[in-house]
């Protein structure tokens, strides 16, 4: 083989090998053998933990095993010296991201630490888990790095008081956030800290700031050792349906941090977030922002509402904050200047058909080599080893991009193809800037070391390659970094956007390496990247799709339509077949109480399936509108949810004290939602935006499943488990109100 050819393979096996780690660029420092007095100690967090979770059950709020957590956590406050207040109420919030309103009786524990007086600053994370599982992540995370900042900040003066909300319901639809809010303690509040989860490992993100985000920037800058947080991720969280107490908090206008780590979702909101999964580098990186940030808020003041800044953190060990309008004002400068480079350069048709033709030739091959993968894959087929999907995208992107540079390559050298690459580049940093404005602090620095080499190479031949290097490096660090998180955060697919996210930090390392690529030309280039490409399908094609650690979702459910005397077998996945042993003859469709496609198959009706009730108390006529109040019934329900069609209109839903606005700004239908022992009989108050009936379907879900369902249990495959929703069983009944 030439020697090029060699160059060429061993160049691109280390690319491919730095794509594979990405996601290594930010990780939670590693775990301290010993805390110092002072420091945050993680050992000690999460033994308390332990002993709060107790046996692991779910513990949803106003359940028997939450009234157990309760009280390990209010005995753990006594033992600790702290007194906690624990304040009990049924209370609603409304739905965020979707039309409704959910209530369950919530039991807050609040406990003060430092001076009577003054501005307080709020730390708080929920002690409720899911139905599905023991939330020794979400939030259990949270519980513990409160309980050990407290057990630090009792050993300090504080100039200002510091607040501990142990909320219960927020997995319910933020109801103890709701009921803080209504709190006296809630009016002396300035600033919060919020503890959450959507995993069990890797680094804590600081994932979102009250806007205008000058002020709590400066204070995280200021305060972490270890950032990781960038002002594309706050962007791009918003954009999500995902939503924590942060949103009910919001209206306050509190300065607000909101930290959670987000290393393998797979196993939030199923039985595997558990103690054992929980990562005790990332509960110490929670712990060690928590108390920096507590100590730097509660001994100062925050400054009145600045302006806006763009941030990113430099792989975990500094964070770069730029005002906004700086920002902005340099992307359009650097723009502008590379255009005019670009043009003065020549071959700007050329070198933008190679860059240009990666990015989109790159995800359209992949789109289609996953299109194929799906023919004989099926379902989350790469959730146990995303690595290998990862790196078929990649290896896909640089098989594109070798065979456009050595096909169009013709006269262009680096000296044209660079700043096409970077004018390309900052006008996807714009194109992002305009979804997501905080995008384009990722965009601004490789291109200004870029063009400091090559102004610098008036005087100095060899800068612009070196800045260029420099550029690239720092791109490796920073977006490449960002790559690693996007790869985590969205996990579910679809797969080919890492295509050109990937090919913006692929491209400028393939444009240097351009003279061994055409050396080695079309063929065997093209040759040695397709075998690349081809190994990583092959290793798609054959790992297994999930693993004890990355379970498959597999909810198995038993429905019953009361007044149709109706029973369903029920199975949400990821859409992959059904083992062949399972019993029934299963279709996909849907149910009537929601449109996600599942597994279906008919069950002898359940005659024991009784649905919740709603009993009409009186109803209130004004105008075209109506207020109806009702008490429930939950028939041994544990769950009761009212669902409306979408064009129900309903305007308001609540309990006393508790009756919030719906919002019709979203689409889709109405859920009105009450969870827990104190459901049954409660009262609550809906107004209806119109005078004829609206057809409801009154459906009610419990735990476990009946007898009937073992075989089904049994048969579930190994990797597998419940995800989002529990096993359970649900039954409906239709009611005109
Ligand atoms: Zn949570």
């Amino acid at each position: 083989m030439r020697k090029e050819v060699c160059w060429l393979a061993l160049l691109l096996i280390a690319l491919l090998g730095a794509m594979a780690v990405t996601d290594q660029l930010e990780q939670p420092p590693a775990l301290r053998s010993q805390s110092a007095p002072g420091e945050f100690d993680s050992t000690r967090a999460k033994l308390r933990l332990a002993f709060i979770l107790g046996d692991q059950q779910p513990h949803p709020a106003d359940s028997a095993a939450d009234d157990q957590v309760r009280a390990r956590l209010v005995m753990t406050l006594r033992q600790m010296g702290v007194t906690p207040i624990v304040r009990d109420e049924l209370a609603c919030n409304e739905l965020y991201k979707q039309r409704g309103v959910s209530c369950a009786r919530v039991r807050n524990i609040i406990a003060v630490l430092g001076p009577a007086g003054g501005k307080a600053v709020l730390l708080n994370a929920h002690y409720d888990s899911t139905p599905v599982g023991p939330g020794a992540g979400d939030d259990g995370i949270g519980v513990a790095t409160l309980l050990e900042v407290a057990a630090k900040l009792k050993e300090r003066t504080l100039k200002r008081p510091v607040i501990l909300l142990f909320n219960e319901g927020e997995e319910l639809g933020l109801v103890g956030a709701r009921a803080f809010l209504a709190d006296p303690l809630s009016r002396n509040v300035d600033s919060l800290i919020n503890l959450e989860a959507r995993g069990v490992r890797g680094p804590v993100n600081m994932f979102e700031t009250s806007r205008p985000n000058s002020v709590p920037i400066s204070i995280f800058a200021g305060a972490v050792e270890n950032p990781i947080a960038n002002s594309l991720s706050t962007d791009v969280y918003r954009l999500l349906p995902n939503y924590t107490d942060v949103n009910s908090f919001a209206e306050r206008g509190w300065l607000t941090l909101n930290l959670a780590p987000i290393g393998n979702e797979t196993r939030y909101h199923s039985p595997g977030d558990d103690i054992a999964a929980l990562d005790p580098d990332t509960l110490q990186h929670m712990g060690d922002q928590t108390l920096a940030l507590t100590f730097a808020l509660a001994n100062g003041k925050p400054n009145a509402a600045a302006g806006d800044s763009i941030f990113m953190d430099v792989a975990g060990r500094a964070l770069i904050t730029l005002p906004f309008t700086i920002g902005a004002g340099l992307l359009i400068g650097l723009l502008l200047g590379f255009a005019v480079l670009a043009l003065r350069r020549g071959g700007l048709l050329q070198s933008g058909a190679i860059i240009g033709g990666t990015l989109v030739g790159s995800t359209i091959l992949s789109w289609l080599l996953f299109e194929l993968i799906g023919a004989v894959r099926h379902g989350m087929f790469w959730r146990a080893h995303p690595i290998w999907t990862h790196l078929t995208i990649h290896a896909a992107t640089i098989f594109v991009g070798v065979v456009l540079l050595t096909m169009i390559a013709g006269s262009l050298d680096r000296r044209r193809l660079r700043p096409t690459f970077w004018l390309i580049l900052l006008t996807i940093g714009a194109a992002i800037g305009l979804i997501a404005p905080g995008g384009i602090i990722f965009f601004i620095f490789p291109p200004l070391v870029a063009v400091a080499g090559i102004f610098a190479s008036r005087w100095w031949p060899r800068a612009e390659r070196l800045g260029s290097y420099a550029a690239i490096l720092f791109l490796y660090l920073t977006w490449g970094a960002m790559l690693g998180l996007l790869e985590e955060l969205l996990n579910g697919g679809p797969m080919w956007v890492f295509a050109p996210l990937g090919g913006l930090l692929i491209l400028p390392i393939l444009v240097e390496a351009r003279p061994l690529i055409v050396g080695a030309g079309l063929r065997a280039g093209a040759a040695v990247a397709g075998i690349f490409t081809l190994l990583s399908v092959a290793a798609v094609v054959s790992v297994p799709a999930y693993s004890a650690d990355r379970q498959q979702r597999f909810v198995i459910q038993h429905v019953s339509d009361a007044s149709a005397h109706k029973s369903w077998w029920s199975v949400l996945n990821d859409s992959a077949p059904l083992p062949k042993d399972f019993d029934g003859q299963w279709k996909r469709g849907a149910l009537p109480f929601s449109d996600r496609p599942r597994w279906i198959s008919q069950a002898p009706f359940n005659l024991a399936a009784k649905a919740p009730s709603a009993q009409l108390l009186s109803q209130v006529k004004a105008g075209d509108e109506r207020t109806l109040t009702l008490r429930l019934f939950a028939n041994g329900n544990e769950r009761i949810e009212l669902i409306g069609p979408s064009d129900a209109r309903l305007r308001s839903a609540g309990v006393e004290g508790f009756v919030r606005p719906i919002d019709h700004t979203e689409d889709g239908k109405y859920f009105i939602d009450c969870f827990g022992r104190s459901c049954d009989g409660a009262t609550i108050q809906l107004t209806i935006g119109q005078l004829k009936p609206v057809r409801f379907l009154a459906l009610g879900s419990k735990s476990p499943l009946p007898p009937s369902a073992a075989p089904l249990i049994a048969s579930r495959p190994r990797f597998a488990r419940p995800q989002y929703n529990r096993d359970e069983s649900i039954t409906f009944a239709r009611v005109n109100l």
